[in-house]
């Protein structure tokens, strides 16, 4: 499959996220150190790297899961601080979309999609059911809208969990392993909701091993390993021809 992906190059000059000299510690282990990537307006990121090098921890630090111990994030202009009024501002423009899901269980499908545009985007509860349908549509989910996530096969929750991130209308989506969990069945339903997502021209960034995925979509691949960005590239060039020892023993272990 070969797809025409992304916003033309004249709308993908202003950054969505700016990530200077990030550092982020745990106790005194750095599990981030000296991070520095931009994303631009519309640009797919694939981020790759071995277990443990950093990944989930860059993404939660730039939806603010966790708090950074140095340098800056910038997410649409706006610096990520203590500052609570700051901090949901921005998570309203940021999508997350994790491994294991995370819907409400106590809450049906469309009502996981329109708990957080009522409650943080001041959307009426037919305003919210709306959006929640349509998007749940895109996925390709609506028959499904009044079911509990526990009635739903892993692939199915997760395009909830897309759709859910969706009805914020967030301006960069993130995903952090968002197939890892999935039976392989399922990993393709996933993949194609990310493509169509990635060809509709949402910004991305996506911690995934799926090579063809990277290939079909990235515009950089970005390597991390023991907290560092160690080699970024376009994917044809990251995956055939890798530079560093460590992004060629990487590559090595997983194909
Ligand atoms: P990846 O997603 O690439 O597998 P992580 O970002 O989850 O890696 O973790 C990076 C490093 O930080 C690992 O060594 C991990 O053990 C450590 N780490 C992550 N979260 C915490 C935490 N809450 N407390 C202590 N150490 C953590
Ligand atoms: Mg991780």
């Amino acid at each position: 499959m070969l797809y025409e992906i992304g916003a033309p190059p004249a709308e993908r000059s202003s950054p969505i996220v700016v990530v200077e000299s990030l550092v982020k510690r745990f106790g005194s282990f750095a599990a981030l150190n000296d991070i520095n990537l931009t994303v631009a307006k519309g640009e797919k990121i694939v981020l790759c790297g071995p277990s443990g090098s950093g990944k989930s921890t860059l993404i939660r630090c730039i939806n603010h899961i966790e708090k950074h111990d140095g340098g800056r994030i910038v997410i649409d202009g706006i610096e990520l601080t203590d500052r609570m009024a700051d901090i949901n501002s921005v998570r309203c423009e940021v999508g997350m979309v994790f491994q294991s899901f995370n819907l409400f269980p106590h809450l049906s499908v469309v009502e996981n999609c329109m708990l957080a545009p009522m409650k943080v985007r001041g959307l009426s509860r037919p305003e919210a059911h709306d959006r929640a349908i349509g998007l749940l549509r895109k996925v390709r989910i609506h028959d499904q809208a009044n079911k509990y996530p526990a009635h739903l096969s892993g692939g199915q929750q997760q395009r909830v969990a897309i759709a859910r991130a969706l009805c914020m209308q967030p301006k960069i989506m993130l995903f952090d392993e968002p197939t890892s969990a999935l039976d392989p069945e399922m990993v393709k339903e996933v993949l194609e909701t990310m493509v169509e997502l990635a060809r509709e021209g949402m910004t991305m960034v996506c911690v995934t091993h799926e090579m063809g995925f990277a290939r079909e979509v990235a515009d950089r691949v970005v390597f991390m390993d023991r907290g560092s960005i160690v080699e970024e590239g376009d994917p044809d060039t990251f995956f055939s021809a890798p530079r560093t020892e460590r992004a060629k023993s990487f590559l090595s272990q997983i194909v």
